[in-house]
């Protein structure tokens, strides 16, 4: 069985979709502090299989002991954590004690239940400002915000760990900017409040919810000086989850990958292509750079594609498409 932690969240969701239509069984433990359990019954709603559910946050160590007590769990897809890099400057505490501390009671809790595969929700955010693009796995790490330090820390717990646990077997993956949503529209990304991230925003311009897109900046020196991000479809991204999964089965793993699509669109590519497959307009103006942005940002997947098999099928098109439909069909995500 596996422990997804944080599977009620946008890419535990996605990812859940894909194990249990793997015929996967799955316990998942989340707090529901960013998500809703309505994922969770839609999840079970689009393959019609079952799911066991424990609300329980990962700095509650007895509550994470009791789950490896009541369930057979032989590896863990770890999710959990919170994500926003403005908060996380902000409350620097509050991240390196929810991201860091969580996921080393986690990882106890695995050592002495001898839980030894694991796949790791880590970010492109590791890399900092790149030298240069596309991104390998080795260039330099140098996170430019807490966020991104608490996800490089627990990269090297992890290094540190499988150091010491010849059996331990491990995948962390540095997701790119994962948007997009399942193209049954009954799942997708569920901002709380406005949104930090490109696409909640303009999906919500497009639906009337907001007024106008503020794109931070268009002096850079990229294709029409907005920023040029790799943005990968959820459902790609989720695929990628089973194919790491399934390599810490094969052999005493210690994999870093970065899972991107290897192009890059700029702010207003992204505009225009979301304003073509919503067919509607989404209005926007030029502010000032964001502080602490970066002008391009997209990955080398090379390896991923050589050692898991990993390969994306979604293209920009369709990851707006399936952004719109989960927008149009839940203007108010998981709340209504
Ligand atoms: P999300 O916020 O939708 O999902 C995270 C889930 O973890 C939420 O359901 C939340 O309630 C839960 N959670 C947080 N802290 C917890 C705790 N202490 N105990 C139990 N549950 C807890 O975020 P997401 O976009 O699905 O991201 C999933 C993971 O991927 C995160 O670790 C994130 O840092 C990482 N990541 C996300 C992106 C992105 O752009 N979305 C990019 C790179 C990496
Ligand atoms: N961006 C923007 N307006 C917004 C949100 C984001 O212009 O309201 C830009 C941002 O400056 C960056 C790109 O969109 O160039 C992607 O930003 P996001 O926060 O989604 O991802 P990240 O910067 O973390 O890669």
């Amino acid at each position: 069985m596996i422990l997804v932690t944080g599977g009620a969240g946008y890419i535990g969701s996605h990812t859940l979709v894909e194990l249990l239509q793997a015929d996967h069984e799955v316990v998942v433990l989340d707090n529901l502090s960013n998500s809703s359990e309505e994922s969770l019954r839609r999840v079970m709603e689009i393959t019609g299989r079952r799911l066991e559910f424990v609300k329980a946050d990962l700095l509650d160590v007895d509550a994470l002991e009791q789950v490896f007590n009541s369930y057979p769990i032989d590896s863990v897809i770890h999710f959990a954590g919170k994500k926003a890099v403005g908060e996380s400057v902000a409350e620097p505490l509050l991240y390196y004690e929810n991201n860091v501390c969580g996921t080393l009671n986690l990882l106890k809790a695995m050592r002495k239940h001898q839980v030894k595969r694991m796949v790791f929700s880590s970010s492109a955010t590791v890399y900092g400002d790149p030298v240069s693009v596309p991104i390998q796995e080795t260039a330099a790490l140098q996170p430019t915000n807490p966020y991104g330090r608490t996800k490089l820390m627990i990269e090297q717990m992890l290094i540190d760990l499988k150091g010491s646990w010849e059996n331990f077997s491990v995948a962390i993956l540095r997701y790119f900017n994962p948007i997009g949503a399942h193209t049954s529209g009954r799942i997708g990304e569920d901002p709380a409040g406005i949104p930090n991230n490109l696409l909640p925003f303009v999906a919500q311009v497009a639906v009337g919810k907001r007024e106008k897109l503020s794109v931070f900046g268009d002096d850079y020196a990229t294709v029409d000086g907005t920023g040029v991000r790799d943005y990968i479809h959820v459902v790609d991204l989720a695929k990628g989850h089973l194919l790491a999964l399934g390599k810490t089965g094969e052999e005493n793993l210690l994999g870093i990958y970065n899972l991107g699509t290897g192009n890059g669109y700029s702010v207003l590519q992204i505009v225009h292509a979301f304003e073509e497959a919503s067919d509607s307009k989404v209005p926007y103006e030029i502010v000032e750079r964001r502080p602490g942005d970066i002008a391009v940002c997209y990955a080398d997947s090379g390896r991923a594609s050589k050692e898991l098999g990993f390969a994306v099928e979604k293209g920009l098109t369709e990851m707006c498409q399936d952004t719109w439909r989960w927008q149009k069909n839940n203007p108010e995500g998981y709340g209504v």
